[in-house]
């Protein structure tokens, strides 16, 4: 190299930096045309009220919802009118507990297979989660970011995605899908499959924690996930234990606060959410076997509570005689008791699915949700997927890869709607069929999906 191309190298250099940068972060959203949309005569869930509103016309300029008026609003030229005809707009479904990785590819293959087939996999189910009418998920743990870039620049249809990265255990911890034969490990040795796939990392003291926490954070993770406890699916964990020391716990709430967001743990017993909180953890994910004390400290900490309608057949898809299967066993009941105690107490409770490996199930999302009719209304039930889910999304602060606000019809909100046909507030099974009630689906101004019929 000589003088001169040297200089010309080194000049470049911070030019490259960013370059690179941008490409491995690339956030937010490509520009929205400018064309403008315009709702007539809609009934509004605003994802916070229990009633709908009187018929009004709802602008959207750009990626946003710039005016609603009961008022009719005068179609500007260039502006197009979809006529509502009293149905029912709404805030695009918000899945606070999604694994956008691990749906279509089968445990081994997302786990240690290739990661080509699992992005093109999670690609098309990315597309069918928004056709189901999800515009926001928050993805609770696996290697997402690639799958994040590619919606967000618009080369696939997809949510919005609040990414975790991997998700960071023990050894032996819920997330450690590594086999036996694969031990010992040495720190600082060579990374596991599951590990270099971006999965799980597996982390044993607070530097580990911190380490593994940061790299997740300079990938863009919007929140960080940690194994409190034991859980069902991996191979090595009772559900009876705490994993994580509240030293290792409170390095990654450290971590992630210094970067302006927030731990969430999975985490099942008094003991593990106990600790959690303890270390400054502000999301406890299940939660199903908590007792009136944790359920108490949780609601006076203002901790909020990430749960799950799990549905029966995800309980029957373990083998009977399998150790998930009696884990499972043991969870189930759980269930009940835990939305019981989040209504006594009035936790913070965001909803979820978490739906693994099965294309089916997740085509249950929106009965899912229906299902929480068991122990909510169905406009607190939609309240808790829009509204409510948004309030936890916040909780990353400057770390949200999409400014604005999500999950309510308000002005100034980002555009991420739904036209339903019906009540969904007095019929809640309609969400539960999206291809024939969602006639309208809308994220960040842009129309995916348009049978609303001439
Ligand atoms: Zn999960």
């Amino acid at each position: 190299m000589n003088t001169m191309s040297r200089r010309i190298f080194v000049a470049a250099l911070p030019l490259m930096g960013v370059g690179l940068a941008s490409v491995v972060r690339a956030q937010g959203n490509p520009p929205v045309s400018a064309g403008a949309i315009l709702f007539q005569n809609v009934r509004i869930f605003d994802g916070k009220n229990s009633s709908l509103s009187v018929p009004s016309s709802v602008l959207i300029k750009g990626n946003v919802i710039q005016r609603i008026s009961t008022a009719p609003i005068a179609a500007e030229p260039g502006v197009t009118v979809i006529a509502g005809n009293g149905r029912t707009l709404m805030p695009g479904l918000i899945d606070a507990h999604w694994h956008a990785m691990l749906i279509r590819s089968n445990p081994v293959q997302a786990i240690a297979g290739d990661a080509g087939y699992n992005n093109i996999a999670a690609g098309v189910e990315a597309t069918a989660t928004l056709m189901r009418g999800f515009t926001t998920i928050r993805d609770v743990g696996g290697p997402v970011f690639g799958l994040k870039s590619a919606v967000d620049s618009g080369i696939i249809a997809g949510p919005r995605i609040f990414p975790s990265g991997a998700v960071i255990t023990v050894t032996s911890g819920h997330g450690d899908f590594r086999q036996l034969s694969e031990l010992p490990r040495t720190i600082g040795g060579m990374l596991s499959r599951m590990e270099q796939l971006g999965g799980s990392m597996v982390a044993d003291s607070p530097d580990e924690v911190r380490l593994r926490v940061r790299e997740q954070l300079m990938q863009a993770a919007s929140q960080i996930k940690l194994t409190a406890g034991g859980g069902v699916s991996s191979p090595f964990s009772p559900i009876d234990v705490s994993t994580f020391t509240e030293a290792e716990l409170r390095a990654a709430v450290e971590a992630a606060e210094n970067w302006g967001t927030y731990v969430t743990v999975h985490a099942f017993t008094p003991a593990a959410i106990q600790r959690a909180i303890a270390a400054g953890v502000n999301c406890i994910e299940h939660g199903f076997l908590m007792d009136e004390t944790t359920a108490k400290l949780i609601a006076e900490k203002g901790v909020w509570l990430s749960l799950q309608p799990l549905p029966e057949e995800l309980r029957q898809g373990f083998p009977v005689g399998s150790v998930q299967r009696a884990k499972a066993d043991e969870i189930w009941p759980g269930i009940a008791a835990t939305y019981e105690l989040a209504r006594k107490y009035k936790i913070k409770t965001a909803w979820g699915t978490d739906v693994l490996f099965s294309q089916a199930l997740a085509q249950q999302q929106g009965a899912i949700l229906a299902s929480l009719v068991r122990w909510y209304s169905p406009a607190e039930a939609l309240a808790m997927a829009t509204g409510t889910n948004a309030e936890l999304l916040a909780l990353s602060g400057k770390r949200s890869p999409y400014p604005g606000k999500l999950g309510v019809v308000e002005q100034g909100a980002l555009a991420d709607l739904l036209l339903v046909d019906g009540n969904p507030l007095e019929n809640i099974n309609l969400i539960a069929d999206p291809g024939k009630n969602f006639l309208i689906i809308m994220k960040d101004g842009m129309i995916y999906k348009n049978s609303v019929s001439k």
